[in-house]
């Protein structure tokens, strides 16, 4: 069996893209990085657990894509773009295998996105993976979650709930097949974060988060950040031809507010910002499902939201 040593010496040195500004990588006690002058720096953490935030059994490309597009899109929801990567691997047993496919779902995430993995630590345990990303933006560029003020628009980017009828796919809960079965399936698996839009939407969002827990209740994180309320028109609600085909009205609109692990962006700006936000480019189409309010409510159709459309996932809820 393989040691540790060997291990990270394998799978773990020289990954992800190469970057200037990482004087000392892999193969130190700490990793040594040179931010630009100006540069404010924004570092998150996710950790994702088998059988939790991915079935067991899971392909270990996904697992590895996963790990990171989750933290990418905490950095795309602030704006930043992306540097710096550590990853946190607990593994029970040294599986070749599974690690060459992890790296390889976590090297082709990390290099589309200029990342370098710059260290991290492996330890024998129940299969959890924690990866620290670490980007920058202008000082005092940041995109936040307060901000939002009542007559701002509220928009949102790509098709969400298509994660969630994805994950009911793959755990056999709903049914699909042909080609709205895979386009489903890859939502869940391997998660596209919108960090250029982040980054296009810096001077242009007053508030930002990501879609990771249901459009609903990450939307409530947002308004209650800024004091506010917001009400949105479910028929405005951007719905993929793939989750039309698969689910009744009703439940598409259920999934597309309740469902997790879209990782979209949720934003809201000013009025003024509508035409040079329908035509901005930044690789998914933008949809505005609503505006911002007084109060501190979200509303639906002009009433709140009912029990069965979700508060958002909550592991200790
Ligand atoms: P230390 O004993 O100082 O904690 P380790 O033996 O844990 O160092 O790690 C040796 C080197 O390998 C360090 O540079 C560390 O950042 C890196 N490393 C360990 N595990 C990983 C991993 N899963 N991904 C990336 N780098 C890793
Ligand atoms: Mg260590």
């Amino acid at each position: 069996m393989p040691g540790e040593f060997e291990l990270i010496g394998r799978h773990f040195t020289g990954r992800g893209a190469r970057r200037e500004d990482v004087l000392t990588a892999v193969g130190d006690d700490g990793a040594v990085v040179a931010p630009l002058p100006g540069a404010a720096l924004v570092l998150a953490l996710d950790t994702l657990v088998d059988g939790v935030h991915f079935p067991v059994g899971f392909d270990a490309r996904f697992v590895g894509h996963r790990a990171l597009a989750v933290n990418l899109s905490d950095l795309a929801a602030m704006g930043a773009e992306p540097a710096w990567a550590l990853l946190g691997l607990t593994i029970p047993s040294p599986d070749e295998h599974w690690l060459a496919g992890f790296c390889a779902g976590f090297e082709a995430l990390a290099r589309r996105h200029g990342v370098a993995l710059v260290g991290g630590d492996t330890t024998r345990g129940p299969l959890t993976v924690t990866v620290t990303l670490a980007g920058a933006v202008p000082e005092g560029g940041a995109l936040r979650r307060e901000g939002a003020r009542p007559g701002d628009d509220l928009w949102v980017s790509g098709t969400p709930g298509d994660a969630a009828a994805g994950l009911q796919i793959l755990q056999g809960r709903l049914y699909a097949q042909g080609r709205a079965r895979e386009a489903l399936l890859a939502r869940f698996q391997s998660p596209q974060a919108r960090v250029a839009l982040g980054v296009a939407l810096r001077g242009i969002a007053t508030a930002c988060i990501d879609l990771s827990d249901g459009l609903l209740g990450d939307l409530a994180k947002l308004c209650a950040a800024g004091g506010v309320g917001a009400e949105l028109a479910s028929r405005e609600l951007p719905l993929s031809a793939g989750l039309c085909s698969v689910a009744a009205p009703a439940d598409r609109i259920r999934f597309a507010l309740a469902g997790g692990d879209d990782y979209e962006l949720l934003f809201t700006a000013d009025p003024s910002h509508r035409a040079k936000l329908t035509a901005l480019d930044a690789g998914v189409v933008l949809r505005r499902i609503g505006m911002v309010t007084e109060g501190d409510g979200v509303l639906v159709d002009g009433a709140p939201p009912g029990r069965d459309a979700g508060h958002g996932f909550d592991h200790f809820g």
